[in-house]
């Protein structure tokens, strides 16, 4: 695997690469950075360097396995780091606060729901998902269906004032960037009629922040949180206690999207 990397900053090449006359090679990063593109290698100082499309041929065909079981990709061996940043499959701890459980996202929701009786809902990207959450639950785990990615949705208490509710995105390691987008906003629709249909709207839209620690995630301490007051409540399904937050949730992919 050593040809894959420059000799100068040690990174793996990615196309171009380039080689003097001599056959030194460096990457196109390193080659920028060089007085004159002139190779230091070189004693004589006249080796200039020059593309090398066969070695940009071997480092774009070289491809290697995710090691994360569930993976099955097979990326560039330049892309490799990068992939892992953002694999779906790398395993996360527990969302549940000081649960040493570490699996990859499909375990990960298997555990939540079987160990700690964490509600597990699905979610298609782009589309409203409608959820009923009883104000005592603190924690929701909602996984992509596409790619069985698992944001953690939490409710906190803001005082008495209000319910606080927050998502993100539990991952092995944490991407550089957001991802995702997240919608979630809750209708007052109990006082819909007097107000002509016209119905209140609570509403934020986010960029999902990624967790890797989600079990120490608290919905209040997040940048953004939707604030849900009493008066949005409904009751829960049987008609009794607790009262339920009728929340409207739509995650999207942000683009662009590269994996
Ligand atoms: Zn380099
Ligand atoms: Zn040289
Ligand atoms: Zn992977
Ligand atoms: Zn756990």
């Amino acid at each position: 695997m050593c040809v894959l990397h420059c000799p100068l900053c040690q990174l793996p090449f990615k196309p171009p690469v380039f080689q003097c006359k001599r056959g030194h090679l460096a990457c196109g990063g390193c080659v920028a950075r060089l007085p004159c593109g002139q190779c230091k290698a070189c004693a004589d100082g006249d080796g200039f360097f020059d593309p090398c499309p066969a070695l940009d041929a071997v480092v774009s065909s070289t491809r290697v396995g995710c090691p994360n079981a569930g993976c099955h990709r097979y990326v560039t061996y330049h892309e490799a780091d990068e992939h892992q940043r953002a694999c779906p499959h790398a395993p996360c701890r527990c969302a549940e606060p000081g649960c040493a459980f570490v699996g990859a996202a499909p375990d990960l929701a298997f555990h939540v729901n079987a160990a700690h009786s964490v509600p597990v809902r699905s979610v298609q990207y782009g589309k409203v998902s409608r959820f009923q959450v009883p104000v005592s639950t603190p924690r929701m785990l909602l996984v992509g269906e596409d790619d069985g990615r698992v944001f953690l949705l939490t409710a906190g208490a803001l005082g008495a004032a209000a319910t606080a509710v927050s998502v993100v995105c539990a991952r092995g390691s944490a991407a550089t960037k957001p991802r995702f987008t997240c919608k979630m906003w809750v209708n007052l629709t109990a006082s819909a009629a007097a107000n002509g249909g016209k119905a209140d709207i609570a509403l934020v839209e986010m960029q999902v922040r990624s967790s890797t620690c989600p079990g120490n995630v608290v919905a209040a301490a997040e940048p953004t949180f939707l604030a849900v007051t009493p008066a949005y409540l409904v009751p829960g399904a049987d008609g009794a206690a607790p009262m339920e937050m009728p929340l409207n949730v739509r995650i999207d992919k942000a683009l662009p999207w590269s994996d």
